[in-house]
């Protein structure tokens, strides 16, 4: 039996993460024949006796190596579904396929940064003076630059539908889900077929993004795609063209709506997507390449509420919300939240919890089944690479054959920088990052 330990210095096992999981425990590879234990990795002799994993988020305000980590595999995950590859073909590029962004609709005007020629354009100019009731101007004749703090920031927060926009970003998950149905009902429609025989010959690929608005709500940015009955790997049908797909799109965005429940003071309400969708082909060669929207899309998928002036981190009771950290536009549309979630009726929604995300508790970046490969894959490829060039072998080895058992037992032993002390003597100097400990802590 061998016994090996990582070397010190374990934060680059973590592959540069700032905030690793460390994990206690070890792995025995026995001989499923015999029971002999064949190899036995523990944590017992690595520094602070813990193994740091990378903690794999996607927020680039928590931990930016493994944000770019992410950042890079959405990348490549969403080209391979516009032009192929990681084990894509390449002739998905020839099928139809749209960038299409379903906004949330107005809950009161905010300031704008609007440019126009190169130019910034006045954020909300009126000839009439337009004065509400609480006596606050509704026009702005400023121009403000993209990093003016007032951008999102209502004009009257009075005035302001606080309701509205908390109850959206609530809503959100479902009105996509609705969205994909009635998108797939429409194009039904539209082939004279039955929404069951529309299965045989079509299928519909998505892969989607949200990403807040400076005012606080979400919108969705989505890459739309139509296959043949298995996915990528086959044509879509001769009449599933480009301009079906847009003008099925633009029918469903507007058709679809959700009704929130009643509550307490508060009556039930239609919510629905902005007026303003907007839904372009994305070509190899055109305006909107799979390039640019690779990189649009891993852009976002690292980016979250924080980008609009709220927290990064759950808000715990223990908070007092007059001394939160965040802009005031952000701290109402958390009180509003706050309030809501303890109104009956309300519960499914569950408003507290996700308060600090301003109540949308969706994935960032979602994607149907054949959309292309999975992040799963992409990292299981990385992890045979870092194998295949390491020469001096992993801190296990590989089984030789299927009759070796890997037992592997983990304990959650906290998360950030390991204790600092060194290796015990005689540890053996192993260079490749470990293999096979569980995924670390996603959002
Ligand atoms: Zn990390
Ligand atoms: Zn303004
Ligand atoms: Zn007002």
């Amino acid at each position: 039996m061998t016994i090996v330990h990582l070397p010190a210095g374990g934060v680059r096992q973590a592959g540069g993460c700032i905030e690793p999981v460390l994990l206690r425990g070890r792995v025995d590879h026995i001989d499923g024949a015999t029971g002999e234990l064949l190899h036995r990795y523990s944590t017992v002799h690595e520094p602070g006796g813990v193994l740091p994993v990378a903690c794999k988020t996607r927020r680039a305000t928590r931990c930016p190596p493994c944000a770019e980590v992410y950042s890079a595999d959405t990348y490549q995950l969403i080209r391979a579904g516009l032009s192929g590859g990681k084990g894509v073909p390449g002739s998905v590029a020839t099928h139809p396929c749209v960038f299409t962004t379903l906004t949330a609709p107005s809950f009161g005007p905010v300031h704008l940064s609007r440019e126009k020629d190169g130019h910034l354009q006045r954020c909300r100019p009126r000839r009439r003076v337009q004065i509400c009731s609480h006596g606050r101007r509704m026009s702005c004749g400023e121009r403000h630059a993209r990093d003016d703090d007032r951008l999102g920031e209502p004009l009257c927060p009075d005035c302001y539908d606080y309701t509205g926009s908390v109850l959206f970003n609530a809503c959100a998950p479902e009105l996509w889900r609705r969205f994909t149905i009635t998108l797939r009902r429409t194009l039904a429609r539209q082939a004279g077929l039955t929404n069951k025989a529309l299965a045989a010959p079509l299928r519909v690929s998505f892969a989607k993004v949200a990403e807040y608005q400076r005012r606080g709500v979400v919108h969705f940015h989505a890459i739309i795609r139509l296959d043949g009955p298995t996915g990528p790997d086959t044509a879509p049908p001769a009449w599933a063209t480009l301009g079906l797909l847009t003008a099925a799109i633009a029918q469903a965005a507007d058709a679809v709506h959700l009704d929130t429940p009643a509550a307490p003071g508060l009556p039930a309400r239609t919510l629905c997507w902005g007026r303003e969708h907007d839904t372009r082909p994305i070509t190899t060669t055109g305006e909107l390449t799979d390039t640019r929207v690779a990189a649009y899309v891993a852009k976002y998928a690292t980016k979250a509420a924080e980008c609009t002036g709220t927290l990064d981190r759950r808000i715990t009771p223990a908070d007092q919300l007059a001394e939160l950290p965040v802009s005031e536009h952000a701290r109402r549309l958390i009180a509003e939240r706050l309030r809501l979630s303890k109104l009956s009726g309300l519960e499914d929604l569950r408003l507290a919890a996700w308060a600090h995300m301003l109540g949308f508790r969706g994935h960032f970046s979602t994607k149907s089944r054949h959309y292309s490969t999975t992040f799963g894959a992409l990292r299981a490829e990385r992890a045979q690479h870092q194998r295949d060039r390491a020469a001096t072998g992993s801190i296990w080895p590989t089984p030789e054959d299927d009759t070796t058992l890997v037992l592997a037992h983990w304990r959650f032993a906290g998360q950030g920088q390991p204790p600092i002390t060194p290796p015990p003597a005689g540890a053996i100097r192993s260079g490749t990052p470990p293999l096979g400990p569980p995924e670390g802590g996603q959002p």
